[in-house]
């Protein structure tokens, strides 16, 4: 049998020894496959965490809309997948601390004629389902002039075949869908700014405890700075 040393997480303690991450693993550089391989800047700082705690990692790979009923139904799982800290899923779920900053941008043809988030008004939208960008577009713009995709690269494929003007999108993941695909550009103005964190189900106060000590630790050794900087070269210091 083999036996996992533990470092005074009380998390260690549990029967079961998995740690689940629920995670939507189509927003890179976050979390994304390589081949049949999870990576990416969330995909790594679970794995510290779950070192730290002792715990063996399972990656759950689910529609972003699903994360959060998914923690809440299953003990010893937290959500991660660039996930915004909002009032509204406060509600439903706790946070951790955040480890970093979110951006929501726009992504326009290169030849467009929205200059900046005063010409949305009219246009035609499209978001990832039940994203921030999704909530912030439908409350500023209306629903019938926003589109909602399951996934971020199926708006981006939108966007490319005429069906809509823009996508609404975090900026990392923007940059990742521009890099990959010709003709497309991100406008300069930011619509909006936000803290990324963990959800873990309000029913698991230990688990949130022991996820924050464990993430402090990586924070002030350097090692979440190190993880987003080998991904988003020279932004670390920007991120918390
Ligand atoms: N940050 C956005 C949100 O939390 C998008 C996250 C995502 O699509 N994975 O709503």
């Amino acid at each position: 049998m083999l036996i996992t040393l533990c470092c005074g997480f009380a998390s260690c303690n549990k029967d079961e020894n998995v740690l689940v991450m629920a995670t939507n693993a189509a927003f890179p550089p976050y979390e994304y496959l390589e081949g049949d391989k999870f990576v990416g800047i969330d995909v790594e700082i679970a794995q510290a965490i779950a070192d730290k705690l002792g715990m063996e990692l399972v990656i759950e790979d689910m529609e972003f809309n699903s994360i959060i009923s998914y923690v809440n139904a299953n003990d010893n799982a937290f959500g991660m997948a660039g996930m915004t800290v909002t009032e509204d899923r406060k509600k439903t779920v706790d946070f951790t601390t955040s480890y970093a900053k979110g951006i929501q941008s726009v992504i326009v043809k290169a030849d467009s004629d929205i200059k900046s988030i005063d010409d949305l008004a009219g246009k035609k939208i499209g978001v990832q389902l039940s994203t921030t960008g999704d909530i912030y577009a439908t409350d500023d713009f209306g629903t019938e002039r926003v589109s909602q995709y399951s996934k971020g690269n199926e708006a981006v494929a939108a966007l490319l075949g005429g069906d809509i003007d823009c996508v609404i999108i975090d900026n990392e993941p923007a940059k990742a869908f521009v890099a990959a695909n010709k003709g497309l550009k991100i406008l300069e103005t930011e619509y909006a700014v936000e803290d990324y964190a963990a959800a873990i189900s309000k029913e698991n106060k230990q688990l949130q405890e022991d996820f924050n000590k464990a993430l402090k630790e990586l924070k002030d050794s350097g090692k979440v700075a190190e993880i987003i900087e080998k991904y988003i070269p020279s932004e670390a210091t920007d991120k918390k």
